[in-house]
């Protein structure tokens, strides 16, 4: 059974800070902005006991400073990271307890060097920022693509019931994409759907699960035989590597 209730806040015009609830007593993880965390905790009645980073981008660490002012919440983060530094710093290896539930840290550079995500095997939950999107991935900011796509592939080998909690509601555009580099994928095309009757009823697409990802995510698919074919009919090929693949769905992703 689950010890923790996670909801969002909606920040910006596309992220999603996650609200970790037991009780009377929450985390959030990534506040970009102070206003819409602050309406939802007095809502609610809630004290906030952490926050946690998963890499320095403001829309994901703008709020730290004028939440833990407010609360006097402790706050986690990756080190070297150039909005920290932060009360604890965690890497790889590391373990946070979050309102009683132990997530380990991952090291999950690429979009950015300091990126790390957190993860609970009881609760089943990742929380990996602007690593993993359901349908796609963040941009290579600050890595290289082989290293992101390592960092995936890590993600990827998670049970496939984990619950993929990213930062951002970017899902419509990437699947549509996807349908682009994998026209043939029914599943794809039956999870398009599905997540396009979400948002019409306003509702997140977020979180989707580990199994979704593999059996639509392009950026997860560099075993895929249509994804090989259409990156060659589009003279898009660098080698059939999967990281040559994935470099090349990148770059495609970047203009499309
Ligand atoms: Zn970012
Ligand atoms: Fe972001």
């Amino acid at each position: 059974m689950n010890m923790l209730t996670i909801s969002p806040i909606n920040a910006f015009s596309d992220n999603y800070i996650w609200l970790i609830r037991r009780g009377n007593r929450g985390f959030v993880v990534d506040p970009g902005e102070p206003g819409p965390v602050l309406t939802a905790l007095n809502a609610d009645g809630i004290e906030l006991a952490g926050i946690l980073v998963t890499h320095h981008h403001f829309d994901h660490t703008g709020a730290v400073a004028a939440l833990k002012d407010e609360t006097g919440c402790a706050v986690w983060g990756p080190p070297d990271s150039p909005a920290g530094p932060y009360d604890h710093t965690v890497a790889e290896g590391d373990t946070v307890s979050v309102l009683g539930v132990a997530f380990s840290v991952l090291n999950v550079p690429g979009h950015t060097l300091d990126h790390i995500a957190y993860y609970s095997p009881a609760e089943q939950a990742l929380f990996c920022g602007d690593t993993l999107f359901v349908g796609g991935c963040g941009r290579v900011f600050e890595g290289t693509p082989p290293q992101m796509r390592a960092s995936l592939e890590k993600l990827s080998r998670l049970p496939a019931d984990t619950l993929i909690f990213c930062a951002h509601e970017y899902t419509l555009a990437n699947l549509r994409f996807a349908r682009l580099v994998e026209p043939e994928n029914t599943e794809l095309a039956n999870f398009l759907s599905a997540c396009e009757r979400k948002r019409e009823q306003n509702e997140p697409t977020v979180p989707s699960q580990i199994s979704d990802e593999l059996s639509c995510n392009p950026f997860l698919r560099w075993q895929s035989p249509e994804i090989l074919k259409t990156l060659e009919a589009a003279g898009r090929l660098i080698d059939d590597s999967p990281d040559g693949i994935f470099t090349a769905v990148r770059e495609w992703k970047n203009t499309a």
